[in-house]
């Protein structure tokens, strides 16, 4: 590069943002980031409240394990170090029914053991669910170069590394979770692989999760999701970029097909040679740039919630005693039904965070509960005014703490409530579209949503943000940030496979 370096602004401070910057910094660019929160992170987020602190993203974070592409990249963003330490969680998730239960552990022959105990006649199907797994360790998030720059080379790299899938995909990939649990005939291993996850996911997502925990390559990093975004804000610092928080973002300033910078909230304006949106895609489609940009394939996705649903959660934070309460990882159980909105929910989530000391006072953990809310839920929650949303959310506190001391009565008198929040907290807070926390549910009729992360019509923005793939997550945020900056090598002619640049 000549001596003015040229610049990129970055709007939002999320993974994906805070992986660009680094990238884009790594390869010699000047890097600014503009985020309208007053700390980086999005919805890799955690808070304090009275003395304990909320960590609500993290449950697996996939490419911990040493050697995979996705680690590299972890590490390079500064997320990870070479020595990070995990949580060592040994449970993906257990299922409760009445008094019932089984567990997905990480431990794949103990969990073969454990449903063939509780359910003998689902032995065929149990055996296949595990063998399925198993082929679905291989898997791995495509993280070294945007697909459409692949070569050939990489393309039978890609094969060879993940040469179990298409049986993973033959058996799972055009079934959802509610018809996997047809195949079972125990009311426990029914729920078991269908009340985690949205049910009208593609079976093989919830192979692969789980693949992607018992593999060890889903860890979570010790201290949680915010510690992992301030490593990530530190090594961006290191590198020389500049964070503005606090600074939200009103428009992309476009002359003819390309942009020249960035209007902020406040009426400033800041030039620069690139731009990379890593907001949530439809503040890119509606407010920086307008609907006039949209490519068919995003109309599509985004007038259609039944063919591309999203889903986001009604959420408590509590804090119990430790001593008190012995389940391990989330725990799925059912309970006396309830409504929100128009929907009836029969099943609740909890997780305790017991294997995290710093997030409590000795003694004491937090208890979090997730009840899961789809498109129709956000709109029931927006259509409430003020007083109205604070009244359902007490109604909800007082039903669901009643249907967690129904279940877990050893907490009567120790249970005591920290905070709630529900999809709105996440429009709000990180103007994430219908409070969704995660990209595009692939349904098993629908083509998975894949977009390039360009504009067209706008030459020199890039859009990197967990929308560009499905199912979205901390993977694709992380990457999405580095394909982006990849793309604007490419651009200048700077790209090349085997790229001297530190980009790994
Ligand atoms: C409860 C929960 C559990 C989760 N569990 C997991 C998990 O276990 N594993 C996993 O992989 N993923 C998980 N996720 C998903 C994960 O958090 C997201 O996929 C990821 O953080 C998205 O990153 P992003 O950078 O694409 O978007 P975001 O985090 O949404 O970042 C976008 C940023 O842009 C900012 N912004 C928006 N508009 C503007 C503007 N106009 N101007 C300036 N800034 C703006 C926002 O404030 C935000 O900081 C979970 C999420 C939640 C909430």
């Amino acid at each position: 590069m000549k001596d003015e370096k040229k610049k990129i602004v970055i709007i939002g401070a999320g993974i994906a943002g805070l992986s660009a910057g680094i990238y884009g910094l790594l390869a010699g660019y000047e890097v600014s980031i503009y985020e309208k929160n007053q700390v980086a992170g999005g919805e890799c987020m955690g808070w304090n409240r009275r003395g304990y602190h909320i960590d609500n993203c993290i449950h697996w974070l996939t490419g911990t394990k040493k050697g995979t592409e996705l680690r590299k990249v972890w590490e390079t963003v500064g997320a990870l170090s070479p020595d990070q330490e995990f949580a060592g969680t040994e449970v993906f998730y257990t299922s409760c029914v009445g008094n019932q239960r089984a567990t997905l552990w990480n431990d794949l022959e103990r969990t073969e053991k454990e449903l063939l105990e509780l359910s003998p006649e689902d032995e065929a199907e149990i055996r296949k669910f595990i063998t399925h797994v198993r082929y679905a360790q291989s898997c791995e998030v495509p993280s070294s170069k945007p697909m459409d720059m692949m070569g050939i080379r990489d393309y039978i790299e890609m094969g060879r590394s993940m040469a179990d899938m298409p049986k993973v995909m033959k058996e799972y990939g055009k079934i959802d979770l509610e018809d996997l649990a047809e195949k079972f005939k125990h009311p426990v291993l029914k729920k078991l692989v269908s009340g985690y996850m949205p049910k009208e996911y593609t079976a093989y997502s919830f192979i692969v999760s789980y693949a992607t925990m018992a593999s060890g390559n889903g860890e979570i990093p010790a201290g949680g999701s915010l510690a992992m975004v301030n490593r990530m804000v530190k090594r961006f610092r290191e590198l020389g970029g500049t964070l503005f928080c606090g600074t939200s973002v009103n428009r992309i300033l476009i002359q003819g097909k390309k942009t020249y910078g960035i209007a902020l909230e406040n009426g400033e304006q800041i030039t620069a040679d690139y731009v990379i949106c890593a907001a949530d895609a439809r503040v890119l489609f509606t407010q920086l740039i307008g609907e006039k940009y949209m490519n068919k394939r995003w109309r599509e996705v985004y007038s259609d919630t039944r063919r591309y649903p999203l889903f986001s959660g009604f959420q408590i934070a509590y804090s119990i005693s430790k001593e008190r309460y012995h389940e391990n990882g989330n725990v799925l159980f059912d309970c006396e039904p309830f409504m929100i909105g128009g929907r009836s929910v029969e099943n609740v989530c909890v997780k305790s965070f017991a294997y995290e000391k710093a997030f409590a006072p000795e003694s004491k953990t937090v208890l979090q509960t997730n009840v899961l809310q789809y498109d129709e839920d956000y709109f029931f929650w927006e259509s409430l005014d003020k007083e109205e949303y604070r009244r359902k959310k007490e109604e909800l506190i007082g039903i669901i703490t009643d249907r967690i001391l129904t279940r877990f009565p050893e907490l009567e008198g120790d249970i005591e409530f920290l905070d709630c929040w529900t999809p709105l907290t996440y429009h709000r807070y990180c103007n994430a579209y219908h409070g969704a926390y995660m990209s595009f549910v692939t349904k098993k009729d629908e083509k998975p949503f894949r977009v390039k992360g360009t504009v067209k019509g706008i030459s020199n923005l890039y859009l990197a943000s967990q929308w560009i793939m499905a199912p979205g997550g901390l993977p694709v945020a992380v990457v999405a940030g580095k394909f982006a900056v990849q793309r604007i090598l490419k651009k200048e002619g700077r790209f090349q496979n085997g790229n001297s640049l530190p980009l790994s």
